[in-house]
């Protein structure tokens, strides 16, 4: 274990590893594990003000920041944002929030659930803009940092969490020439273009075969079983390929929300429950009426059966239908 050691190259040819402390690492197989790292700031952005959210060391800065702010601005209307915008306004902080997109939660969501997401923040108190962006930060000595917005409004406040999304760390796949595009390439068995090397987790973009299509996903429960998979692979034990759809949780107040697939895939919606309400669910199917997404809004235990269900490729549980109050909806 070379704890606090960064790998800096990969000899292929030699099949040895550099690290950042001078040393040489020699393998047989190798597995790059190296997630993601924070979408950066243009380096104009970075002040002492300005906190992310990856690491513990993150988590624990966001903390301490938190004990003096009074008033927080957060840019992203992802999963990270919101977590983090709930949190603020529970420890009674007033917060901003800044997105880009016309909603929240739009790359793994549904149109409901971003104005589903909309009205629950905006009924917690949280100012949202959408449709915004950030456009200079000022003030960086004092107490406050004043953040500039798009559209010509000055906010100043304490914090200012920048939940822009991560980049994938595949430098050093990129470096020694293997595949790499938005994520380090592999197959459903986690091999990459080099029969010596293999990758896991949130680095990689890998094929869904449900899905049609190569994606990279940001879900702990991929990075854990695609990994069984690649050590597997990498161990020459007999493994079925990795094909499991990407899944996301997240405790928002009171609320729990989960997203299943990719649903904008979806051709087809059945709604489950009332969307305009806080207890409802969408299944969305493409045109072979083959399931691509699912989103839930307190509705954990039917998502439970739902991904048990498509495990043992039984299909969509009956009672979940029978459940469904209106016919297919074209998406
Ligand atoms: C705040 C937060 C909340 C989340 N909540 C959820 C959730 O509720 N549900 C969910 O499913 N997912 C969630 N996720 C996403 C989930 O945590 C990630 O998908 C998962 O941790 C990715 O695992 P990984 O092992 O691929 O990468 P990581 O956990 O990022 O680990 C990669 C490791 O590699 C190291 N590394 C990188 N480059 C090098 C190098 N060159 N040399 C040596 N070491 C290197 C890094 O330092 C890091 O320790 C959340 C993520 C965050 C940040």
């Amino acid at each position: 274990m070379h704890l606090g050691v960064r790998v800096t190259t990969i000899a292929r040819d030699d099949r040895c590893l550099t690290t950042d402390d001078g040393n040489t690492i020699r393998y047989d197989r190798l597995l790059l594990a190296t997630g993601s790292s924070p979408r950066p700031l243009p380096k104009t952005m970075n002040n002492s003000h300005v906190a992310h959210l990856r690491t513990a060391a993150h988590a624990v800065d966001l903390r301490r920041k938190f004990r003096s702010a009074r008033h927080l601005v957060i840019v992203g209307g992802g999963y990270i944002g919101l977590e983090v915008a709930f949190s603020a306004r529970a420890r009674g902080c007033s917060v901003t929030m800044v997105e880009v997109g016309p909603s929240h939660l739009g790359r793994t969501g549904s149109a409901a659930l971003g104005s589903w997401a909309l009205r629950t923040l905006e009924s917690n108190g949280v100012d949202v803009r959408l449709n915004t962006s950030i456009a200079a930060l000022s003030g960086s000595a004092d107490e406050k940092t004043t953040v500039h917005l798009s559209d010509n409004e000055g906010i100043v406040a304490d914090v200012m969490l920048a939940a822009i999304g991560v980049l994938p760390n595949c430098q050093i796949a990129t470096s020694a020439g293997l595949a790499t595009d938005n994520g380090i390439v592999v197959d459903a068995f986690g091999r990459t273009n080099d029969p010596a090397i293999f990758a896991a987790g949130e680095a990689t973009r890998y094929p869904i075969a449900k899905l049609g299509g190569s994606f990279r996903t940001e879900s702990w429960n991929a990075s854990r079983n695609q990994a069984i998979v690649a050590a597997k692979s990498m161990a020459g034990l007999p493994t079925e390929a990795f094909d499991e759809l990407p899944w996301n949780w997240s405790d928002l107040g009171r609320h729990s929300v989960q997203c299943l697939g990719m649903p904008a895939m979806g051709t087809k919606r059945l709604t489950i429950g009332d969307a305009a309400g806080d207890e409802w669910m969408e299944i969305f199917l493409d045109a072979r009426e083959t399931l691509v997404g699912c989103v839930t809004v307190n509705q954990s235990r039917e998502m439970s059966k739902l991904r048990r269900a498509l495990v043992k490729e039984s299909g969509i549980p009956a009672g979940l239908l029978q459940r469904a109050n209106i016919r297919p909806t074209a998406c």
